[in-house]
């Protein structure tokens, strides 16, 4: 079934400290004032995994993902992290192709693929981004950008597979920008992922994808956003490293 999703992306910010700080703010936040069948995901660095997933394992309302794994399991590659790993501390998501691992650490759809494998292979479900440049947007190539993402980044899954992946459409130029997509530009997109994945993989599958919007997402902008019809929530960058602003924005449903 289609879910409503906020996952928050806290990038490589906050100290170990401030990190468990913002996390327990968060999961009293919730548990006090979200109801509903909103399914809120928080992204940390690294090095808060394993006690923040202790953490969350105390009630039941925030998931856990990381920001990156690498393809392998395991092996000799200084400095990376691993799905298996991440499974093991007991993260349930992971965000692949955030346009900051494209951009600077030359990610291609073709390893972007292979780390998606990875992920499904050790239950973690990918929060896959997608998402033009400006340059893309301005000489009308972004539809063929998005089509070339998600047929060479996943369209090799079967369709259980497929099942488990998250989508979140992230505009280059929106994200820690201040610009936002309007809710017409935004949905614009989002319905034609969802003809994509319908044409590939058939009604039901698209009809149960959660499509979520990314770029300076806020407060202010969210419940626009996300009354259009194909947008199922939100991957929030900067605004997730406040709680209550993450909060109002997980708020921001029309239920
Ligand atoms: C992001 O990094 O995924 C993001 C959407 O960032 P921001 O909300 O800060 O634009």
């Amino acid at each position: 079934m289609r879910k409503k999703i906020v996952a928050g992306n806290w990038k490589m910010n906050l100290d170990y400290t401030s990190g468990i700080g913002l996390f327990s703010e968060i999961v009293n936040m919730v548990n006090d004032e979200v109801m509903g069948e909103q399914h809120v995901i928080v992204c940390p660095p690294y090095v808060h995994l394993g006690a923040i997933c202790q953490l969350a394992k105390t009630h039941n309302k925030v998931s856990v993902g990381a920001q990156n794994c690498h393809q392998a399991q395991s092996g000799a590659y200084t400095g990376e992290v691993s799905a298996p790993m991440l499974q093991s501390v007991g993260v349930n998501y992971v965000i692949l192709g955030h346009s900051e691992r494209r951009q600077y650490f030359a990610e291609n759809n073709a390893l972007l693929a292979e780390k998606v494998n990875s992920a499904l292979q050790h239950q973690l479900s990918p929060i896959f981004c997608i998402g033009e440049t400006l340059d893309q947007r301005n000489d009308n190539s972004y539809f063929d950008v998005i089509k070339r993402q998600l047929a060479e980044g996943l369209f090799h899954l079967t369709e259980s597979q497929f099942a488990n992946v998250v989508l979140a459409y992230e505009p280059v130029w929106a994200i820690g920008t201040g610009l936002t997509a309007t809710p017409e530009q935004a949905q614009e997109i989002h319905e034609f992922i969802r003809n994509e994945v319908r044409s590939k993989y058939g009604e039901g599958t698209a009809s149960d994808l959660s499509i979520l919007y990314g770029g300076s997402c806020n407060p202010k902008n969210a419940a626009e956003l996300f009354a259009k019809p194909d947008i199922d929530g939100g991957l929030i960058g900067g605004a997730s490293l406040k709680s209550r602003d993450f909060v109002d924005i997980i708020k921001s449903f029309s239920l």
